[in-house]
């Protein structure tokens, strides 16, 4: 492409949203087999809500949601954010917890009221020793319904399966089908529960899906999709994306994300609306046709 032509390209980008770093990152895009996305705060608001909670025989539900809610209140993970709320909008008193940990892409504990609490994914709960099989029919039944379970262990006995449902971006579908429409692959990567991830993918209608991928995953996850299909466009928003931006053919990302996210990215979405995804790609493909 000729420098005139990307001028051009960027500037009409430019009008939709989206913002080239790079002139560079418009031929990129057009070589573009797939296009990965994360799935929390990109295909999703990122605004999860607590939408079950169901407690094992021995505990009650407004007191393990408080414990529960105790040690998210130190989390900066939006699920935390989602229990914490829900915990609040039932009036419950949160205690101040202790030795609170952090377990990135895992889950969290800490002592609270004298009591070790842990909560997180399966495989979190799972390491630390606990079996899940009591909970099984409902996780499988939650994840069905594209909600993800999480488990939450009280003093070295399973207490509760809880859910939390992260809404889909308005833009979202329209999205997906217009990058079918050029002729690409859209895939999911996400840290989230497997059958959780299959039923949203089946709702978008996404080809691929990288569930339970670990943090430092993302980057690995994409170079797989990369070998199987070619150049990979990557959209994300968390500081944990910033690996895969800077991995990927060209990163795009969020411009209501992180600012880390943001400075990897070779593009900006100065929205929140994926439907800037496929203008870019659109973009990118008119621009070199018209300077053969
Ligand atoms: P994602 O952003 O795709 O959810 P993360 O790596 O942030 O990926 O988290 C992966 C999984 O780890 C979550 O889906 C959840 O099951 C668990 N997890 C992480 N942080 C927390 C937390 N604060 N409370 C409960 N579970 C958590
Ligand atoms: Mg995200």
């Amino acid at each position: 492409a000729t420098p005139t032509s990307i001028m051009v390209g960027t500037g009409r980008a430019a009008e939709l949203g989206v913002l080239f770093r790079k002139g560079q990152a418009l031929q990129t895009l057009r070589n573009t087999k797939v296009v990965a996305l994360d799935k929390t705060g990109t295909l999703t608001k990122g605004k999860p809500e607590l939408t079950d909670l169901q407690v094992m025989p021995d505990f009650d539900e407004d007191e393990t949601l408080a414990l529960i809610a105790a040690v998210e209140q130190h989390s900066e993970h939006p699920i935390a954010e989602a229990i914490v709320a829900a915990a609040k909008a039932r009036e419950l008193t949160l205690a101040t917890p202790e030795d609170f940990q952090a377990l990135s892409g895992l889950g969290v504990s800490a002592q609270v009221s004298g009591k070790k609490v842990a909560v997180g994914a399966d495989r979190y709960l799972t390491q630390l020793g606990y079996d899940l099989a009591a909970f099984s029919n409902t996780a499988q039944q939650l994840g069905t319904e594209g909600k993800s379970p999480l488990y939450a262990a009280i003093d070295g006995k399973l207490a509760a399966i809880i859910a939390v449902a992260d809404p889909i971006k308005e833009g979202t579908p329209e999205a997906i089908n217009a990058l079918h429409a050029l002729g690409l692959k859209v895939a999911m990567i996400t840290g989230d529960n497997r059958h959780t991830a299959q039923a949203i993918a089946r709702q978008l209608g996404i080809d691929e899906v990288e569930a339970e991928v670990m943090p430092d995953g993302k980057v690995a996850a994409l170079q797989r999709l990369r070998k199987q299909h070619g150049p990979v466009a990557f959209v994300g928003d968390g500081i944990n994306d910033a690996p895969a931006l800077a991995e990927a053919d060209v990163g795009l990302a969020i411009g209501t994300g992180t600012d880390i996210a943001i400075e990897a990215a070779e593009v900006v979405l100065m929205g929140g609306d994926l439907r800037a995804v496929p203008n870019a790609l659109a973009i990118s493909q008119a621009t070199l046709t018209n300077i053969r």
